[in-house]
């Protein structure tokens, strides 16, 4: 009974060091938390009056398109408050996977820190995606807070993988750093 009740705490002991020797790591969704995607919108509305079909998204999920994006103003600012006090930063977005590039050039050219890019593979939807990418990052990191304006694919893929989740108005960015 003893030797189980000290492994018991051995292992608590384990676990406690573990969570603190993590790096601290912060999750951003992309669109609509921290880029504008306004436009790439109006790029497919052009080409295809009636949203929703395949040709549609084929155009706004299109990499080639996301320079039409425009940063959400304070968001740069929060991300890079984190970055600054050398918590890893996380872009976990439903973009298509392979378009990683296309995103970390637009995150560059606006002046967002460098971070680990999380895109979409084909036929998974968003949500499952996320709580899994999550789930995966909570090995490695101590995951603060996910970050996005979906309900569904940023707060409640979150919530299924045991991280905080934080929701702000699509295109409004409205929070205050706290690196505390
Ligand atoms: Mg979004």
């Amino acid at each position: 009974m003893f030797s189980l009740f000290i492994k018991k705490m051995q292992r608590q002991t384990t676990r406690k060091k573990e969570k603190l020797e993590k790096r601290k790591a912060i999750s951003f969704d992309v669109d609509s938390t921290l880029a504008d995607t306004t436009k790439r919108w109006s790029r497919a509305r052009d080409q295809v009056p009636s949203e929703g079909g395949p040709r549609f998204w084929n155009i706004f999920m299109s990499g080639d398109n996301y320079y039409l994006d425009q940063p959400i103003p304070l968001s740069r600012d929060f991300v890079q408050a984190y970055a600054d006090a050398d918590v890893a930063i996380i872009y976990l977005s439903g973009r298509r996977a392979g378009t990683e590039e296309q995103t970390r050039q637009w995150l560059r050219q606006h002046g967002y820190p460098e971070g680990s890019i999380y895109h979409r593979p084909p036929a998974v939807l968003t949500k499952p995606f996320k709580t899994r990418v999550l789930r995966q990052l909570k090995k490695e990191y101590d995951v603060l807070y996910h970050i996005g304006d979906s309900i569904v694919d940023d707060i409640e893929a979150a919530k299924a993988a045991g991280v905080p989740a934080i929701h702000v108005p699509p295109g409004q960015f409205n929070l205050v750093p706290s690196t505390e």
